[in-house]
Order: C-alpha cells, then structure tokens, then sequence
C-alpha cells in the first residue's frame, strides 16, 4: 500500500508520523512554531517527550499540545480524504488549515493575564475572549 501522502510505499502509522515527507514539512514547520524544532518525530517517543515537556498548565504548554493535536488530527484526516477523492491539499495549504484551527482553539480557551500570555496573543496574532486578570 502507498501512502497517499507522499506515494512512497508503505502506509503505516509508523510512516506517517515518523517518515513521510508531506507530514515532515508539516511537523517541521508546527515545531518551529512552538519553539520546539527538538522534538522528536518518532510517534512513541513524540507522546513521552509531550507528556513530560508539556505537563504544567502554562500557556505554552497548552498552545503546543492544540498545535501537534491539531497537527496529528488534520494529517490523519487528508491521508483518509486522499483514499475517497481526488482532493489533494499541498502541504503548505493544510498547514495553513492547522494554523487556523489552531488560532480559533485558542481564542476560546480560558487565560491568566500574563507576559506569556500576551505573547502568544503577538505571536499567533489573536485576540483571547476569556482574559482574567490576576489580582
Ligand atoms: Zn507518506
């Protein structure tokens, strides 16, 4: 089986979030985005590295487990939308999807004021809805 992806052969989980290229683009640019260019793209060791890294609260906590959840949930989907139609999504067009949903996901979570959160607000260029201020 071919990976509808990348139409390299082999269709695996494994593949597709540790060797396909289309999905590579996609996770080198989300990593980046979140500052984390370090985490590894093997899927087990990806889950331990999120789980240990990503364990407090804080805002960039939360904002980079939106972003590779939305990254795993929007790979997945293009892979099962390429075995039906003969949609097919460049890289850089689904990146822009991810970033989007990402975007909306924040602007609903419920935030701290902080100088954290204040960047992120720079950097995704978004506004939060629910801000509470510290006293
Ligand atoms: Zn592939």
């Amino acid at each position: 089986m071919r990976c509808a992806l990348c139409n390299s052969c082999m269709d695996s989980h494994a593949h597709l979030f540790f060797q396909c290229t289309y999905a590579e683009r996609i996770w080198s640019a989300l990593k980046r985005k979140i500052l984390a260019t370090d985490l590894p793209l093997d899927w087990g060791d990806l889950v331990n590295a999120m789980v240990t890294r990503f364990k407090n609260r804080n805002i960039r906590s939360i904002v980079s487990k939106i972003v590779l959840g939305a990254g795993v949930y929007y790979i997945w989907q293009e892979r099962n939308k390429r075995q039906f139609t003969t949609d097919k999504r460049p890289a850089e067009t689904l990146l822009e999807v991810i970033l989007e949903s990402v975007k909306l996901r924040l602007m609903s979570i419920r935030v701290l004021n902080s100088t954290q959160v204040n960047n992120v607000t720079k950097e995704w260029d978004i506004k939060f809805k629910n801000v509470q201020h510290s006293r």
